[in-house]
């Protein structure tokens, strides 16, 4: 076999057989096959698409190309969570630390900053200390101790995605169902859990743009972790504006530490209580959707969710110190504001661009060996529906060096529509995928 044969197919349009998918995928893992031929493989894939058996076959040989966690050894109901990507989307650090603190464990396998999304590996390594390259042995440690424990792709836990994932990243290769699918199941799935709720972001921040797509990739994630034996619900949720009011690394996790609190704003709040009341259920820990929700906010109330964070910080070797006042987590030097250039109501926000502007600024790569500005980002102070009058800022942008501040200020400014009158609000939660009948 060749990888330039299997291209050529996939090129023409032809519909791949196991075989051909396991050889470049183990060839791409090992080394033998080169970023370049997988780079032209991959965007073959995002133009023409997947069937549904060769997403399956992707999935399951990404899945092989490392090993599988048995946590059987380890007592316990254990669920994950995993969202599509969006811009400002900091979900897991507030829902991983909750659902552990309610007894499910939470062994959870992220990645880092996905094109413009943000990414949850980064987001933890603006804690000083903070180690995301646990090895297993360790990993299983601080699960059986916290009951959560957090790292990324290693060379033993999908190592075909830790490499994929980086090449799509850079390659404007990450909008394809099929190639989102893969990655997503193939991390998800090793970590040895009986339940999954995926949160499909949807808007003019996600991948997904339109709710079509985003219905698309969650009953095919569903479908997929069905066949594979995994139980997963897809949430389809909100991504036309960024997700609470922070994006960037370090400015991220202090807004974590605001919901952990009791003090994060409602949007953001509220889908951390969703998606955990999902996993409480998926974990045997709350018999309804309601009842899960509760249990959640309770947690958030007595500062169980937030003791159980700290607890996760520790052991995982980051300073604590930046969790129990988020004013001590590295700031950036300098901010700029960007205003209104008119009055009226915030009519729409071309998130994507927040999210570009903000890797300008150093949030995230667009190259593979780019290193990340743990500080900078922006914190939007006006969102959708929201009235303002004309100079009033939109935007505090963070920033360090100033060599691309004109150009992420321009795309700011841009990103925002500013109309006479108010949009119709929009639901958080458009739709739920995979659910039994626990909906009270
Ligand atoms: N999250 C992932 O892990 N992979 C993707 O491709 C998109 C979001």
């Amino acid at each position: 076999m060749r990888a330039v044969d299997i291209i050529r197919h996939k090129r023409h349009g032809g519909e791949l057989v196991r075989d051909e998918i396991a050889f470049l995928v183990s060839g791409y893992t090992r080394g033998d096959i080169p970023d370049y031929q997988m780079s032209a493989f991959l965007m073959a894939v995002n133009l023409l698409g997947m069937s549904e058996p060769e997403t399956l076959a992707l999935t399951e040989e990404m899945l092989a190309s490392g090993s599988v966690l048995d946590l059987s050894d380890i007592p316990g109901e254990k669920v994950d969570k995993h969202s599509t990507g969006g811009v400002g989307d900091k979900t897991s650090l507030v829902v991983a630390p909750l659902v552990a603190a309610a007894g499910v464990l939470v062994p959870m396998i992220s990645g880092r900053g996905l094109g413009h999304s943000g990414g949850t590996l980064d987001k933890l390594e603006s804690i000083p200390g903070f180690n995301v390259a646990l090895d297993l042995k360790r990993f299983r440690a601080v699960l059986s101790e916290a009951g959560c424990a957090l790292i990324g792709q290693t060379n033993e836990i999908a190592p075909a995605d830790r490499k994929l994932y980086a090449l799509r990243d850079v390659t404007a290769t990450v909008e394809s169902i099929p190639l989102i699918t893969g990655s997503i199941l193939s991390k998800k799935l090793a970590e040895g859990i009986s339940g999954l709720v995926l949160d499909v972001k949807v808007g003019s921040g996600a991948f997904m743009k339109d709710v079509n797509s985003a219905m698309e990739l969650g009953n095919l994630l569903v479908a997929i972790a069905g066949r594979m034996g995994k139980r997963a619900v897809a949430l389809v949720t909100d991504m036309d504006q960024p997700l609470g009011t922070h994006v960037g690394n370090a400015l991220e996790v202090k807004e974590s530490v605001d919901v952990l609190s009791g003090a994060g704003p409602e949007d953001l709040t509220e889908l951390c209580l969703v998606l955990a009341a999902h996993m409480l259920v998926l974990g045997k820990a709350a018999s309804n959707l309601g009842e899960g929700k509760k249990r959640a906010a309770q947690l958030i109330a007595s500062g169980a969710g937030l003791e159980k964070f700290i607890e996760i910080v520790k052991l995982q070797g980051g300073d604590p110190r930046v969790v129990e006042d988020t004013s001590r987590l590295a700031a950036a030097n300098n901010q700029r504001e960007v205003r209104a250039s008119r009055s009226g109501y915030v009519g729409a926000m071309e998130t994507e661009q927040l999210g570009i502007a903000a890797m300008m600024l150093g949030a995230g790569r667009e190259k593979v060996d780019d290193t990340i500005d743990p500080t900078v980002g922006l914190v939007v102070h006006r969102k959708l529906g929201h009235p303002i009058s004309k100079d009033e800022p939109l935007v505090t942008l963070h920033y360090n060096g100033a060599s691309r501040l004109e150009e992420a200020e321009q795309l700011v400014a841009e990103a925002y529509r500013i109309d006479d009158e108010p949009p119709a609000p929009q639901s958080l939660v458009r739709t739920v995928l995979g659910l039994e009948d626990r909906s009270s």
